[in-house]
Formats: structure tokens, sequence, C-alpha cells
């Protein structure tokens, strides 16, 4: 180990060559060679407690007030970063978000056991604040041991942007965020601005951003906040141990996911992982994997068994938080496919629209990526792989809110390239009641009648 103390009981370590390791105190971001760094926990010490134990300790723990075991993150902290200070902790108590039971939706589909993980309920509106309450408590702890950083930094299609934003403002610590100009929503925008983040709206897409943050981070000592710091993935792997927990320890039979980066499938796998060695569960659930036809690479190598990878210029698509081309976890999302029995299934633009569109009929508000994970499921049902009695939980990734300006065309009818079948405009009339009552009751008829 570089700078590590012996006692440490997590570090990052390549994954081609598991001899190279690196104290979590060190600013690297990929291992000699380039390749990616995971970050490893001393498993032995771990199971020292035993499953049942781990399971009561994280019970007693969850949304509890005692600093910071409350938060979905560090209730699970032995599991996450062990070594850190409590009080060099940033968080907004995130995680423990609603899984949410699909009945109407499922019914109309053809499934009696349908879930969604709302990600999106949380303090930015996506699941990034999962991985960035662990990325910037790091960080605070390196800037109080004196390591030299003047700012965290990110590329993002919004929504990282969003979470880096929120969370080194609440810890003091600069952010600068790389946005590609036009390419994100409206509400994605005005958090980091709001925030007080240093914000660079640049003209190119989302990998050109990440070229440019890259630079300044090798070149500038910008600490690097993308997925690629392995970091963000030991806070996003509590999103599977959540699920767990929330069916009592009990796995579903598929999880199915939104992928762009796809840092979170691999997150969502490693989490299942340590849950599996340290004996807290047994079945193993299948992964599926969303992607937009506009973004597949990951959807074109899975149809190549993963052979050959080659990275695409993403095309425009209404799910923008994954209009990535050349994903950077791409190597470790082919081992968690492989692991979980994964498959891979793409989404046009109108399949996207139209599968949220019918969803959020029955109480529900999805994230476009949230609809690119809906369509993956029908069609592993249309295949034969996911049956009427499977237990199914899909992670939805981000609140709906922060996308609605896709919705709005949706039901404006304005959205191009798109039918729009379950359009639901406002109808604009006059004050007048008659006019009103009349047309009340046809609608009445129309949606719910016989
Ligand atoms: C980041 C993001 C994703 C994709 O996650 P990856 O780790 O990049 O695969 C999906 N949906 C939303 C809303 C996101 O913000």
């Amino acid at each position: 180990m570089a700078t590590g103390s012996p006692q440490r009981r997590a570090w990052f370590e390549s994954i081609a060559d598991p001899s190279e390791r690196h104290d979590l105190e060190e600013v690297v971001y990929s291992d000699r060679s380039g390749g990616l760094l995971q970050v490893v926990h001393d498993q032995a010490e771990l199971a020292k407690r035993s499953a049942a134990d781990w399971k009561a300790l994280f019970e007693l723990r969850a949304r509890r007030n005692e600093w910071p075991y409350g938060s979905g993150v560090w209730g699970k902290k032995e599991w996450v970063l062990p070594d850190i200070d409590n009080e060099n902790v940033v968080s907004m108590y995130e995680g423990h978000t609603n899984l949410f039971w699909a009945e109407r939706y499922g019914r109309q589909i053809g499934l009696e056991d349908l879930w969604l993980k709302l990600c999106g309920n949380s303090h930015t509106g996506s699941f990034k604040d999962l991985g960035m309450t662990v990325l910037v408590s790091q960080v605070k702890q390196m800037i109080a041991s004196g390591v030299s950083i003047p700012a965290v930094a990110c590329a993002s299609t919004g929504d990282t942007s969003a979470a880096l934003s929120a969370y080194a403002a609440a810890a003091g610590i600069p952010a600068i965020v790389f946005l590609p100009r036009g390419k994100i929503s409206l509400a994605q925008l005005i958090q980091p601005v709001a925030n007080g983040a240093i914000v660079f709206a640049l003209d190119t897409d989302f990998d050109g951003c990440m070229e440019i943050v890259k630079q300044v981070s090798m070149k500038d000592g910008v600490y690097l906040a993308n997925s690629m710091n392995s970091l963000r993935v030991e806070g996003q792997k509590t999103v599977g141990i959540e699920i767990a927990q929330q069916f009592d320890w009990q796995m579903p039979d598929w999880l199915v996911i939104p992928g762009g980066n796809l840092g979170n499938v691999s997150a969502l796998a490693k989490g299942l992982d340590m849950l599996f060695e340290l004996g807290l569960i047994t079945k193993r659930p299948r992964i599926c994997v969303g992607q937009a036809a506009a973004a597949n690479p990951l959807y074109l190598a899975y149809l190549r068994n993963f052979e050959v990878f080659e990275p695409i210029a993403a095309r425009t698509t209404v799910a923008s938080a994954i209009q990535i081309g050349n994903p950077v976890s791409y190597v470790k999302a082919v081992d968690a496919l492989r692991r979980y029995d994964g498959v891979v299934e793409e989404a046009s633009e109108s399949e996207i629209m139209e599968e949220c569109a019918k969803a959020d009929r029955t109480g529900l508000f999805n994230c476009p990526h949230t609809g690119v994970a809906l369509v993956a499921l029908r069609k592993l049902q249309r295949r034969g792989l996911v049956k009427g009695g499977d237990k199914v939980v899909v992670v939805s990734t981000a609140h709906g809110l922060k996308f609605v300006d896709s919705k709005l065309a949706y039901h404006s009818m304005k959205l191009e390239g798109v039918v729009s079948e379950h359009p639901n405009p406002p109808i604009e009339l006059p004050a007048d009641y008659g006019q009103v009552r009349d047309r009340m009751k046809r609608e009445i008829d129309r949606r719910f009648g016989g």
C-alpha cells in the first residue's frame, strides 16, 4: 500500500492487478495501467459479525437520529467507508427511499409482484445522492488530514452535478461542474446554479465534458467526482442492500435498472455480492440493464456476447442522463451481468414515452430513465424471461419532476418523433358552467366508462 497504515479496513485496489493497492486518502482515479480501481473491504473483519447481527444492526439504525447512521448509506457505514470519522461525514439522510408496490400498473401488464425503488425521492431528486455523500465525505476527511484539494469537479448529464453541488455546498467545499450546453433539463441546470457551484455549459456532449474534467483533475489538482472515481460506487451499492432489507432479506427474481455510464449497475451488483459473502441473503436475483436505443453501446456488446465493445456517438434521447456513448464502467458492468445472469434491453424514444405515460396513469411519475427500465421489463416479459408470478424490482433512478420538459411535450403532442398515444393535455374552456359540465361528463365516460 502506497501511503496507508496497515490497519485500514478498506482501500482502492486495481481490478486488473489486485496487488496494486492505494489508501483511500490518496488522490488516485485509475490504476498504473489506466484501468479501473475498486474499493475493497477487509471481508474477514466484516465476517466477524454474524449475518443475523448485521441485520439487527441495520434495522436498529434505520431512520434514527444518531449521527450519521439514520442515513440509508451511513447505516451501513462499516460496509461503505469504515475508517471515516463521523464528524467528516457530509450527509442529508439520503437513502431509505420508498419501495413502491406498483399494484395497478403491474396488474395492467400482467405482474402481481412489481415494485419500483423510488431513488429519486431524495435530496437532489436522483440516486446520485447515494454516491455523492460518500465521495464528498471522503474529500472532507482528506482536507481535514491536510491533503490539498482546491475543489471537486464533475462532468455531468445533469444529476451528478446537482448532487455534487448540493453536498459540496453543505460541506463548504468549492464545486465545479461541466455540462453539455442545451442538453440537460432546466430543473437539472438550476440546481448547481442555485447551490453556488461554478457552472460551465460547454459546446459539446457528455463525453466531451468528461475529457475536460479529466484534464483539470490531472493538471490542476481538482478532485474528480465522476463515477470512474470508485468511491461513489460504495454509496450507490446500498440500493441493493436496502431492497433486500425492505423485503426482509428475501431477494426478488429480477432487478431492472437503466444504464448509461454503467456505474450504477456495477454498484447494485457489488452490494448484492457483499450480502452473499456475508450470508445475509442466499438467493441470486437476475439483473437486466435497460439502455436508450439512441445510446446503446452495452446493448450492442450484449448482442455479441460481450466479446467486442465499441464506443458509439450517443444520439439525442429524452433519457438525457444516460445519453452516453463511451461508458466508463463498462468492464465492471459486464462483470456484474455475468455474475447475475444478466440481460440487456433497449428502448426507442416512443417506447420510453408511452410506457412512462401508461405507468404515470396509475399514480407513478416516472422520469424517462425509469421509462427505459419499464420498457426493458416489457421486453423481458415478451421473451418469456419474466413470468406473471415473478417478483420484480425496477430501480427508478430520478424523480419525474426533474424531467417535466419531455413529459409536457409528450402530453402537448409536440415531442419530435413520438406520436403520443396517451396524451392528456389540459382542456381549455371559457369559465362557463354548462360547457364545463358537458365536457366533464364526456371525459369521465371516455376514461372510466364501459
Ligand atoms: C446517472 C443516471 C443514470 C445512469 O447511471 P449510470 O451509473 O451512469 O449507468 C440513470 N438515470 C438517472 C436519472 C441518472 O441520473
